[in-house]
């Protein structure tokens, strides 16, 4: 599915974000920049070792904020690391952290002038965020900033299950 916010096309896509040909590609890494499971396993394995050395001198990224590292063996030439938060409820601040995780991660599009990104469903997994909270969220700050910021030319959504990606089209219909 794609829909176009002025210049910027935003797409959903169900597979593997590892595979993704976009400029970059974002992880839901831990805040220590460990690598672990999930996606985050998924895109050290595929990516190379380059990827933790550059984690390693970075150190660590506090919820809510996002790094970068170069994209080692993987097509995409970026990988942003972002904390997303622990779903605990949703009293802790937890939406304000999961936005927080998408402006960060495309300001750091911004930054290096890329033009095109791919997100997984950040907090989605481990992290236990609600999945109609957690699209609702991923999608209302992601097009909120390509309205400001057109030089984006694409921005998909890699959606692992077919729940998710029929979640997140769910939400995407109802903001259209
Ligand atoms: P978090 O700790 O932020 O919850 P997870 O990696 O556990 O991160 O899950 C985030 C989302 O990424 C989940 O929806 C999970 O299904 C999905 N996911 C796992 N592997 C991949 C992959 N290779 N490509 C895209 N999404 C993936």
């Amino acid at each position: 599915m794609e829909m176009k916010i002025g210049g910027t096309v935003i797409a959903l896509a169900l597979g593997d974000i590892t595979r993704e040909e976009t400029d970059a590609i974002v992880n839901a890494a831990n805040s220590g920049l460990r690598g672990g499971g999930g996606v985050d396993g998924a895109i050290h394995r595929a990516g190379g070792p380059s990827i933790m050395e550059e984690c390693r001198v970075i150190g660590s990224c506090p919820t809510g904020q996002a790094v970068v590292t170069g994209g080692g063996n993987l097509t995409a030439r970026y990988v942003i690391h972002t904390v997303g938060p622990v779903y605990r409820g949703g009293s802790r601040g937890e939406a304000d952290l999961l936005k927080s995780a998408y402006l960060e991660s495309l300001k750091r599009v911004t930054d290096k002038r890329l033009k095109s990104v791919s997100f997984p469903a950040i907090s989605a997994g481990v992290y236990g965020y609600p999945l109609e909270e957690a699209a609702q969220i991923a999608l209302t700050t992601i097009i909120d900033y390509v309205k400001d910021h057109q030089e984006i030319e694409l921005v998909r959504f890699v959606l692992f299950s077919q729940n998710i990606y029929d979640v997140f089209l769910n939400e995407l219909k109802k903001m259209i």
